[in-house]
């Protein structure tokens, strides 16, 4: 950290510092995420930006709308605004049959003059189309397309998209005034990622990807588009002013990437029609590798000036043509609902369609997520539906016609039992899952796996290849079980010899003792995870006590057990597959022992990051209880954090542990885990904490 009190540096050094450092980052973002070619760590860059927010936060004059610091999201507004387009943004006619791209040509030749015409062909991007602008090769201002000639202004959401420069590169050629059409994309694997995170938060959740990005740019708050993941990709120059002149679209493609702007990589010139309809086929196949949504591929005249010749119609040029693909979504009929329970116990309701040919492909089942989804759609068994295919994703129910309903349809709701075990169904989030746990037969490898695991019973050799392999061939059919494996049945699998099936059979012996905190997270009660195992283990004797003492009440006593962990618990300890199976652990000779931890090595092994400023007590402090507790104190995240601390205005740490899986809490919860360790009332913090720092 620099301390700039001492350097005296006068404003225009710290105006030039600011500068610099604004021109390296932006520089870095256009190696990063417009040519994917980063050539600095994630560290450097975060240090790079972070060196700039605390300049800028100093400085608050010398504050710029084009810092690379401003791509966090601004304050919400009310509503957009209005704006008109510099240029038309035009609609493409399209068409499926090759025939029809051919006649498009023989159109172009009629009013040319014959001699092979040479087109550019280019994936028609499946997004939300947008204008944006820039002044002097600064971005000031994008909107949504629209009806064409107006659209939305959402200058402030467009800024968050990384991929999307606020200033151009600086080289000759840079209009002064320049409209560049393109298209917000999110990803396959985001959009996937987002509908996860909307669905466990009871959020609704988006239909595909476009949606996704459309619902993303017109959100109010530009700070939760700034959590999207979206991208961008250019592809024309709708109007510019001033700047280089260009006579065909080729040289458009290749130019606006050296000033900063994004063009798909999977563009092609074609020295005549035979060639964009080669492309189109081969960007067919292509398709389904692509992380992101395309739904045909666009054919357009290269020459500009024989562009202007042949002029648009009303609302569609006479240059261009979308060659759409086969249609990915049709109309059936959904047959009925049946609910699937997977591998972590989640009951997915899917639709059973009439078999319907969506792309080249027989669909007759389609995900319908969860209840929320269902609900969202308003779809009744027997309703007529649209269902849509895209890329890897499982097709899925989008949208039900209900004006052609015949009043025979029938609501569907969720069973109250796991039809799989029978088990008590619980809601969490978004989901339903079956209280089952480690007895339900749906969820058995995977609780297996669970059991074994490193921070459960810790059964060393024991992982996911070999738990599949035992269960497939037979060997086992529950985790009790495994105390019956013997060396010689073992020895009968592929690749296992003598020594390795000794090997493990001893690790399972071994994991007979292990201590009782790890036994009830092995357990995989829902909502139980490491933490609260630790507390339940603090506050029960025993298994025997858990199993005979557990109650609602006593368990409302416990600070960090709310109604719906309690109830989760309840629910775990109420069913007899697991009172049973637990029995038979017991028979088989677990016996987890209960460990006293002294209180001063409470967070051993704990690895804590602390970003942004904490209000209760200062960061030195929270630091000082960490490593009294035994715990451990680090500046950066990594996958070995086991908690991200964060406080106000927290920086890239946060997202990090986001992306890392790493646990995040906030200053309270910090202060709960010290308190609970410190098994004493809720009542003073600050007393608590003194006794433990000093
Ligand atoms: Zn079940």
């Amino acid at each position: 950290m620099i301390c700039y009190k001492d350097l005296h540096m006068t404003d225009l050094d710290i105006q030039s510092k600011i500068e610099k450092l604004r021109e390296e980052i932006r520089n870095h973002n256009f190696l990063y995420y417009t040519k994917s070619n980063p050539i600095i760590s994630d560290e450097k860059y975060d240090g790079l930006l972070r060196e700039l927010k605390e300049l800028e936060s100093r400085y608050p004059l010398l504050m710029s709308a084009d810092s690379p610091t401003q791509k966090v999201g601004a304050a919400p507004v009310k509503g957009f605004i209005t704006v008109e387009h510099a240029a038309a943004m035009l609609s493409l006619d399209s068409a499926l049959a090759e025939v029809e791209i051919r006649e498009f040509d023989k159109r172009v030749k009629r009013l040319l003059g014959d001699g092979d015409i040479e087109y550019v062909a280019e994936p028609k991007l499946d997004g939300l189309s947008v204008e944006i602008v820039y002044e002097n090769g600064r971005f000031v201002r994008g909107s949504t397309r629209g009806d064409g000639y107006r659209g939305e202004d959402v200058t402030q959401n467009l800024k968050t998209i990384k991929s999307l420069p606020l200033l151009l590169q600086k080289i000759d050629g840079i209009p002064q005034f320049l409209a560049v059409r393109g298209e917000v994309m999110m990803s396959i694997t985001g959009f996937d990622r987002l509908n996860k995170n909307l669905a466990q938060n009871g959020q609704a959740m988006f239909a595909n990807p476009r949606n996704a990005a459309s619902g993303s740019i017109r959100q109010l708050d530009s700070k939760i588009t700034a959590s999207r993941p979206l991208d961008i990709f250019f592809y024309d120059i709708l109007f510019q002013q001033g700047g280089r002149q260009f006579s065909g679209h080729w040289e458009i493609l290749k130019t606006l990437p050296q000033w900063g702007l994004k063009v798909n990589p999977n563009i092609k010139k074609c020295d005549h029609i035979e060639d964009a309809i080669d492309f189109h086929k081969n960007m067919a196949d292509e398709r389904d590798r692509l992380d992101y949504e395309i739904d045909g591929v666009v054919i357009k005249l290269n020459d500009l000036v024989a562009r202007r010749q042949l002029g648009t119609k009303s609302r569609s040029p006479r240059w261009a043509i979308a060659y759409k693909f086969e249609p990915r979504r049709e109309k059936t009929k959904l047959e009925d609902i049946v609910i699937q329970v997977g591998r972590t116990g989640a009951l997915t309701p899917v639709a059973l369609l009439r078999p319907v040919d969506v792309g080249g492909v027989t669909i007759s089942r389609a995900s319908l997520h969860n209840m929320d989804y269902i609900c969202k759609l308003g779809v009744k068994i027997g309703d007529k539906v649209r269902v849509e295919r895209a890329g890897d994703v499982i097709p899925a129910v989008t949208r039900v016609y209900k004006k052609e309903r015949t009043g025979d349809e029938k609501d569907f709701s969720l069973p109250d039992k796991c039809p799989v075990c029978n088990s008590v169904v619980i809601k969490t989030g978004a989901y339903h899952l079956c209280s089952g746990g480690i007895s339900c037969p749906a969820q058995l490898k995977e609780s297996i796996k669970h059991y074994a695991s490193k921070n459960a019973m810790d059964i060393d050799g024991l992982g996911t290849k070999l738990v599949d392999r035992l269960v497939d061939e037979g060997l086992i059919g529950s985790v009790v079980d495994l105390y019956k494996l013997k060396p010689e049945q073992l020895k009968s699998l592929e690749g296992f010899a003598e020594k390795s099936s000794q090997k493990l059979v001893s690790a399972i012996e071994k994991s007979k003792n292990r201590p009782f905190n790890r036994f009830i997270y092995a357990l995989g009660i829902k909502n139980v995870g490491r933490h609260l195992a630790e507390v339940l283990a603090a506050n029960f004797s025993s298994i025997d006590a858990l199993l005979k003492e557990t109650s609602k009440d006593k368990l409302m006593q416990i600070n960090e057990v709310g109604p719906e962990v309690a109830q989760c618990i309840l629910d775990f300890f109420a069913n007899d597959r697991n009172l049973e199976l637990i029995n038979k652990l017991i028979a088989q000779g677990v016996v987890p022992e209960k460990e006293d931890v002294a209180i001063e090595n409470i967070l051993a092994g704990k690895r804590f990051v602390f970003t942004g400023t904490l209000t209760k007590l200062t960061r030195m402090q929270a630091q000082d209880a960490v490593k009294k507790l035994g715990g451990r104190v680090a500046s950066a995240v990594s996958a070995a954090t086991d908690y991200v601390v964060f406080g106000d205005n927290p920086g890239s740490k946060l997202a990090k542990a986001g992306k890392l899986g790493v646990s995040t809490i906030s200053e309270d919860e910090f202060l709960n885990l010290i308190r609970w360790i410190k098994g004493s009332d809720i009542t003073d913090i600050r007393y608590t904490l003194k006794t433990i720092i000093y």
